[in-house]
């Protein structure tokens, strides 16, 4: 028997289960096929969520079996460095957290090649793996992970108690919800584990899946999909009980649940419990409609896709997929896209390569195929994995990403702007039908918040952020430095902030990015620059007050702390500055000083929820070459084949921040600072000196074929630059979880790709 039905509730055993959810009908996701096979007749099994309406636990009731699903299970676990790394936390966390006394035994159930066990051994415990892929077992245990080629069952654990004596933790981290016969496994680890001893399961949670829309993690491996309720209903039945759970990102959204025999020695963490259980409630987790409603976002998503692949067919594109994980089978056979839409699938475990994917029968073919092939587009199935895959793949510019809605990305900007919505995750679902005005906003900064609103409301929120841009444009361009931005949900006006303005409607966040960081500008024009932050400054604030804003961010700058006092570098926000009140820079150090005076003077008068950011030489895309910054300058100067010059000795240090790090934590500043409080946003990682810099630009972005000279300071530069400047970044990391994540090469390479690609425009 290939399949059974079952027809009572794996965590309560009622007869009461009620199909909520098809997927269709396809091939076992794994099973990956051999040119020689093509012409046989494949076997394909119902894929159908079932709610339990007796216990609201949500699976699968047809069950293809594990024979067939497992026992020829090719995927090696330690092949992934990011798996090795997190199992070497994993035991040790474990063995402080259940204080495992050296020589305890720990048991792994679906042990693979021994990836969890071997840093317990290392530490001095004693282990056994459990798992029915004969030739993996083999392999582990030829290396040192003795494993047992059987599934887990009440007989074999009486034999490791026999053999090897009771087990003080058993674990099952990628197994249990891929098991029929959930009470078998229980029976079992109830042998076999010693009186105090704890079972940890992980199982990806249903909550993750619906909120995140990780339908295509359906499939015939995947049994059940557990809550925090079911599990706990689960083990009650069968005479264990869970004692702590936590959520985990594994697998897009996990929980780990700790469980010991009824009555154990551990105290349950009741608080916890209790939470998640509430808040399973809200979600609907165990309701009908939740499931509806989910299928229909389902549908909506598919037919939005297809529409859109059949419009790049029709214009001739060509399309080739990304990525042939297990899940890469549901999307590919439910959505019904196959070999007239896509050539061929790219994947690099060599494993699956010169095989065809399950069903839609698409050749899988190594990652070299795409340097000769040079498609218009990649559709990336492990979608999931969208960032780090458009990171990896630094010659290609434009992806698909099939998932919650379809998503184009055409160039650089809009991989930046991807991966601001990734960091921020969750919380950017705080601005879905709020009002945000944005003073600046057509300049460097202002450009990447409006852009990254405008692709928040197509593909991410539930109801669009409407935008109010103001701009006087004399820095910026008319829309957007980035892109031309067209919705109705966002709104430039054309204005000077220094007379005072007001929008329509409510306003809920406001955020002052006016005003202009140019040095050669602001020597030239230092009254306008001055009367530009204050009065400015001033119009918003009272903006804010009238329309009792929820939030309010002003840019102020790390220019206030003036050229630092060398024992205060890293530079912390209560670091008081070192300015001169009439040197040459002072007309902008000042104002921006003068200006947090001003918004803390609101935030104390008026509760004006304020918040200040300091930022630290923030660079990127959109950066204009004319304005004189380093960064730009260099970039520019390489691209017309000139020398790349560096001011005087280019002893002066600087850090700098690429744009998606700065935005994500301005973000994070507006969102969820606290009022009244001021935030270091930068990049702490390598302080480098302009020489440095210059000959860096020169090796990563032109090879080695640009000079650097040293010259001195040209006649309209403020001459009285700081030596030294790096943030101390302890509070944002602290209060707002804030990192800098894009390494300088990295972030000098994707400022230049789009240099060059905007100056072929222009
Ligand atoms: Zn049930």
């Amino acid at each position: 028997m290939m399949v059974m039905k079952r027809t009572t509730c794996r965590v309560c055993i009622g007869q009461n289960l009620h199909g909520v959810l098809s997927l269709g009908s396809t091939p076992p996701a794994n099973a990956f096929l051999r040119p020689d096979q093509l012409q046989l007749l494949e076997q394909s099994f119902p894929l159908e969520l079932q709610l339990c309406r007796d216990c609201g636990f949500v699976q699968l009731a047809d069950v293809v079996s594990p024979e067939l699903l497992f026992r020829n299970y090719v995927y090696v676990s330690s092949t992934s460095p990011a798996f090795v790394s997190h199992f070497e936390t994993f035991s040790e966390t474990m063995i402080g957290r259940l204080s495992l006394p050296g020589g305890a035994l720990v048991v792994d159930i679906g042990s693979n090649d021994g990836i969890l066990l071997r840093p317990f051994k290392n530490r001095g415990r004693r282990v056994l793996g459990i798992d029915p892929a004969i030739k993996i077992a083999e392999m582990a245990t030829s290396n040192g992970i003795e494993t047992k080629p059987v599934f887990f069952s009440p007989t074999v654990a009486g034999e490791i108690v026999r053999d090897h004596g009771t087990a003080h933790l058993v674990t099952a981290t990628s197994v249990f919800p891929h098991v029929d016969d959930l009470d078998e496994i229980v029976e079992g680890v109830k042998i076999l584990l010693a009186p105090d001893g704890v079972f940890v399961i992980e199982a990806y949670y249903l909550r993750d899946l619906i909120e995140k829309n990780l339908f295509d993690t359906v499939y015939h491996e995947h049994l059940s999909y557990f809550t925090v309720h079911t599990l706990c209903a689960l083990f009650k039945r069968l005479g264990m009980e869970v004692f702590d759970i936590e959520r985990t990102d594994t697998h897009g959204g996990s929980l780990r649940v700790f469980v010991q025999k009824r009555g154990g020695s551990r105290p349950p963490h009741t608080a916890a419990i209790d939470q998640f259980f509430a808040e399973e409630e809200t979600c609907g987790l165990s309701q009908e409609a939740t499931f509806i409603h989910f299928g229909q976002r389902i549908g909506e998503n598919k037919r939005q896709l297809l529409q859109l692949l059949g419009e790049l067919k029709s214009a001739g594109k060509k399309i080739v997929g990304y990525g042939a994980p297990a899940k890469a089978t549901t999307l590919l056979s439910y959505f019904g896209i196959g070999k007239d839409t896509i050539d061929y699938v790219v994947d690099d475990s060599s494993w699956k390569q010169g095989l065809f994917m399950p069903g839609t029968h698409l050749p899988v073919v190594g990652p070299e195929h795409l340097a000769v092939d040079h498609p218009d587009y990649i559709l990336i199935l492990a979608w999931n994995f969208a960032e780090p895959i458009m990171k990896k793949l630094v010659q290609h510019e434009r992806f698909i990403i099939p998932v919650p809605r379809p998503l184009i990305i055409e160039n650089i900007v809009d991989q930046d702007l991807y991966s601001i919505i990734q960091s921020l995750g969750k919380e950017a679902q705080l601005l879905s039908g709020k009002t945000v005005v944005i003073t600046g906003g057509s300049g460097f900064i202002g450009s990447y918040m409006v852009a990254t609103v405008d692709m928040l409301n197509k593909y991410f929120l539930p109801e669009s952020c409407r935008v109010v841009s103001i701009d006087n444009h004399i820095v910026g361009k008319k829309n957007n430095l980035l892109r031309e931005i067209s919705s109705p949900a966002i709104t430039f006006l054309e204005h000077n902030v220094c007379t005072p303005f007001t929008v329509e409607g409510s306003v809920d966040y406001i955020i002052n990015a006016a005003g202009v960081a140019s040095p050669i500008y602001y020597k030239k024009y230092p009254i306008e620059t001055i009367e530009g932050t204050i009065f400015g400054l001033k119009n918003t604030l009272e903006l804010a007050r009238v329309k009792q804003a929820k939030s309010v961010l002003y840019f102020s700058s790390s220019e206030i702390y003036g050229d630092p006092d060398p024992n205060v570098i890293p530079t912390p926000e209560t670091y008081k500055g070192n300015v001169s009140s009439i040197g040459p820079r002072s007309c902008y150090d000042e104002s921006k000083r003068l200006g947090e005076t001003l918004a803390m003077s609101y935030h104390q008068v008026h509760h004006t929820p304020i918040k200040i950011v300091r930022p630290f030489n923030v660079y990127g895309p959109g950066m204009s070459s004319k304005d004189y910054r380093v960064i730009p300058t260099f970039l520019s100067q390489g691209m017309e084949g000139k020398a790349l010059t560096v001011h005087d000795k280019g002893n002066q240090t600087r850090t700098f921040c690429y744009v998606t790090d700065a935005i994500v934590g301005f973000l994070k500043v507006l969102l969820f600072g606290a009022d009244g409080e001021v935030y270091n946003i930068g990049n702490d990682n390598d302080e480098i000196n302009m020489k440095v810099l210059a000959d860096t630009v020169a090796e990563v972005v032109f090879d080695n074929k640009i000079a650097v000279n040293l010259v001195s300071y040209p006649d309209n530069y403020p001459q009285d630059e700081p030596r030294r400047r790096c943030p101390d970044l302890t509070k944002a990391k602290k209060s707002l979880g804030y990192s800098a994540k894009v390494d300088l090469k990295v972030g000098l390479k994707r400022s230049y790709r789009w240099f060059k690609n905007s100056a072929a425009l222009s």
